[in-house]
């Protein structure tokens, strides 16, 4: 059987997850009556200490949504070069938002609050309207990386001392809420818009979530409705997503064990250039030999292991509720051959 390492998006949804979607009660969402959604919209907007949530059918459409939400054509979104939302979401900010960028060379995926200061664009004609200021935790490029929860604050201070609004890009913050011992609330007093993937480590089939101002949730549904995310009985996708909140999250520490295990083993190979600290489920690693990534990962696929070349020599393994301490075992012996 082959371990899939490829993503934390690859898990199948467990037999308990699957009996509560199989149970979930339906109505139609579009008329704000599926009791399934409702109740997975409040729940999470509860957990973040926020007005509303809104469920989406990805990740790319919650964080597409909420720069809509926050900008108009011609403003400026500021972000980390790295960033999902710039990255691989289509060029969406442009696309769907008409807005400009302006990217930062941060630190494993993590900008400061002097970077975005010296971002900000004065009032002038010439120049696009700085607006949206937008943090991705933990970060994907950035190999999982933590933002430390000072610098956030002193993010959130410029922003408002400038009025921008202030996105997080969450598709893993519970990732980050684990490891280092946060809470969400703290993240829903903070932020302007959030947005959580329910999908990626809590191993659900599908959905993400929006959270913000009632404000914000009710323009959100409307565009929602126009980028096409408006859907029917969509309870029985969002009871996995009840189940999770309930029962995944803190089990996420074993995958933050698993990771660090896998990553010691990684650390004693003579082809390893480069392992970026493993801070919680995301190994990403330079290989010595200049463009030797997918041979590598073939090597891998020939044992079972499934990895994904994220750069010619860079390779990245995640783990996730599937992979359990058995194939975690397996992997560090396969590694400690090659
Ligand atoms: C996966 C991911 C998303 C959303 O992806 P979808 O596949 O559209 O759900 C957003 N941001 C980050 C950082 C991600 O890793």
């Amino acid at each position: 059987m082959l371990i899939d390492y490829r993503s934390d998006t690859v898990t199948r949804p467990t037999p308990a997850m699957l009996e509560a979607m199989m149970k979930a009660p339906v109505g139609d969402d579009v008329f704000g009556e599926d009791p399934s959604i409702n109740q997975l919209e409040s729940l999470a907007a509860s957990m973040f200490g926020m007005e509303a949530g809104i469920f989406c059918p990805s990740g790319t459409m919650t964080n597409q949504v909420a720069i809509k939400c926050h900008t108009q054509p011609g403003d400026e979104v500021i972000c980390d070069e790295s960033s999902h939302i710039y990255q691989y979401e289509g060029g969406g900010i442009a696309f769907n938002s008409g807005a400009s960028v302006k990217l930062l060379h941060g630190d494993r995926g993590r900008v400061t609050a002097e970077q975005i200061k010296a971002a900000i664009n004065p009032d002038d004609v010439h120049r696009a309207a700085s607006k949206l200021v937008s943090l991705e935790n933990t970060s994907n490029r950035g190999g999982g990386s933590c933002y430390n929860w000072e610098e956030i604050l002193k993010i959130r201070e410029v922003c408002r001392e400038h009025k921008l609004a202030f996105h997080l890009d969450g598709a893993r913050l519970w990732n980050a809420l684990v490891a280092k011992n946060e809470t969400a609330k703290q993240y829903g007093e903070t932020f302007d818009s959030i947005s959580i993937c329910l999908s990626k480590s809590l191993g659900c089939p599908v959905g993400s979530i929006l959270l913000g101002t009632k404000e914000l949730v009710r323009k959100a549904r409307r565009y929602r409705k126009v980028f096409g995310g408006g859907m029917r009985q969509a309870g029985f996708i969002a009871a996995a997503g009840i189940y999770a909140l309930e029962h995944h999250i803190n089990r996420l520490k074993e995958d933050h064990l698993h990771a660090k295990q896998i990553a010691d083993a990684i650390s004693t190979r003579q082809w390893l250039k480069e392992l970026l600290p493993v801070e919680t489920n995301i190994i990403i690693f330079e290989l010595k030999e200049a463009g030797s990534a997918p041979q590598l990962v073939a090597n891998l696929k020939e044992k079972g292991i499934l990895a994904y070349a994220i750069a010619p020599s860079r390779v990245r393994l995640v783990v996730h509720l599937d992979i359990s301490p058995a194939m975690v075992e397996r992997t560090i012996n396969i590694i400690s051959t090659l």
